[in-house]
């Protein structure tokens, strides 16, 4: 069943690689060279070399598919590119190698329990490559009968029989084998092969045994020359799921419906231990093949003590994907604990992570950053107006520079200027308030909010 399903979760998962103009669209790559070396500005990155080469060994280790279970730490201040980084890595991994994103958060604002919701990204960054045999069947035509409605009244059926050395065999025709029936104009006598994945019947000419071309005359002219008998070819065809489709596909309770909506809800553990043991059957007798892909989870921090002792366990397994972090906290308290500890992360899950730092940018680098935005979302910027938004971002933060980029763009849209000019930007800066003078306003104006909670010197950070 799950075999049968998995060219329909092919299609779906397809359609949701479709992005529209999103934060990080401008990203097609890691931009790195032949040697693993980051280059400067390449496929929409820039800068952050370390980083980025880390990530390409990183790139190495999931294409080579043996080094499960790893977990990587990309940790560095806010807008230094973490999740540009992980989005790369997803970019450059083969399309069937899957990649997970999420926000530590997510985990508490699903409808299931948090180590689910854990699970199910686990397997969803887990693939199974699923090798199909394929027969192609040649034998010779007895009987072809198509029965053709009269218009408008629904689609050709009809039946074939075909006779291989051992039995004759009726196929029920659909749509597809009856078009290349008639347009391979078989008829019987024919040898013909059919192709069980496809439907396509091809024809390889009249058979020996029954061929009869008469002449004008009515004389026997000629015979085809024919392999005689059947043959019967064998094809591989290759699926590529996850382990969680698998799981959806077979929970009688959800159907694979499921997958369209997202709304799998919980997911029974025999359900799970069924499709493992499966896998591993189908692994032993080389019908399929484990893919470990990469399990992103930004804001590592907001994950609590349960979520990562279970992740800590989790990676021990065989088939644990690659897990990649994000984080732009130091040290600060362990979520559900009393405890602080570098990143938020427990000591003995931290101690098995290759820790990535991203720094800031540079302002050459900023330039560079906000200069492919602008070619992204179709804004032309003049070299004035760019350096005004670079000096903005370097005192603000990146994130408020692109934001810039569209709010200034609808501005000097709506004057019907050619460009951005320094005053849309200005424009823009002045009705849109950075983090900083945000605090700053709210400092001023506390008193007059409803709910106020703050006192003179509280901390800001939420
Ligand atoms: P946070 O800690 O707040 O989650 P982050 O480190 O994940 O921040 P990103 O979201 O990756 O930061 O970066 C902010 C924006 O800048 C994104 O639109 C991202 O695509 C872009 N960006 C960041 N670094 C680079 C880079 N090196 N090259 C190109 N674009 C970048």
């Amino acid at each position: 069943m799950a075999v049968a399903a998995a060219a329909k979760v092919q299609e779906v998962r397809e359609i949701t690689r479709i992005e529209r103009i999103g934060a990080h669209s401008h990203i097609r790559g890691l931009g790195l060279n032949d040697s693993l070396e980051a280059r400067n500005v390449s496929q929409g990155m820039v800068g952050q070399m370390s980083a980025r080469r880390a990530a390409g060994i990183v790139l190495q280790m999931v294409k080579e598919g043996r080094i499960a279970g790893r977990a990587v730490l990309l940790a560095g201040q806010p807008g230094t590119g973490k999740t540009a980084i992980a989005n790369a890595l997803a970019s450059s991994l083969g399309a069937d190698t899957p990649f997970t994103s999420m926000a530590g958060s997510e985990i508490f604002s699903l409808e299931m329990s948090k180590t689910e919701a854990l699970t199910q990204a686990i397997r969803k960054s887990i693939g199974v490559r699923i090798k199909e045999e394929s027969e192609i069947i040649e034998g010779e035509v007895v009987e072809v009968q198509i029965e053709r409605p009269a218009t408008g009244e629904g689609n050709k059926v009809g039946k074939l029989i075909l006779k291989t050395t051992d039995m004759e065999t009726v196929y029920d025709l659909g749509g597809k084998m009856i078009d290349s029936i008639l347009k391979e104009k078989v008829q019987s006598g024919d040898v013909i092969t059919i192709d069980k994945a496809t439907g396509k019947i091809t024809r390889l000419g009249r058979s020996f045994t029954r061929a009869r071309d008469y002449d004008a005359t009515g004389q026997q002219t000629r015979f085809v020359q024919c392999p005689e008998g059947e043959l019967q070819k064998r094809k591989e065809v290759v699926h590529t799921v996850t382990l969680h489709e698998i799981d959806v596909i077979n929970s009688r309770t959800h159907g694979f419906l499921a997958l369209f909506s997202g709304d799998t809800g919980e997911i029974k553990p025999e359900v799970r231990e069924q499709i493992n043991g499966k896998v591993a059957e189908w692994r032993e007798e080389g019908k399929a093949e484990i893919i470990p892909g990469v399990l992103f989870i930004d804001e590592v921090h907001m994950l609590d003590i349960e979520c990562f002792s279970y992740l800590n366990r989790a990676l021990e397994n065989e088939m644990a994907p690659i897990v990649m972090m994000a984080t732009n906290r130091g040290v600060t308290r362990i979520r559900g604990t009393n405890y602080k500890s570098p990143h938020g992360i427990p000591l003995d899950l931290l101690d098995r992570l290759i820790i990535v730092p991203t720094t800031p940018y540079e302002e050459k680098e900023l330039k560079e950053i906000l200069s492919i935005r602008c070619e992204e979302e179709d804004c032309q910027l003049s070299d004035d107006a760019l350096t005004v938004l670079t000096k903005i971002a370097l005192e603000t933060s990146l994130r408020y520079g692109i934001q810039l980029i569209t709010t200034s763009s609808l501005i000097s849209r709506k004057r019907k200027a050619p460009e951005v000019e320094v005053e849309d930007i200005k424009r823009a800066y002045e009705l849109f308030f950075d983090e900083g003078r945000s605090v700053q306003f709210l400092k001023e104006y506390q008193q007059e909010f409803m709910f106020n909670e703050s006192s003179d010197d509280a901390d800001m950070d939420i």
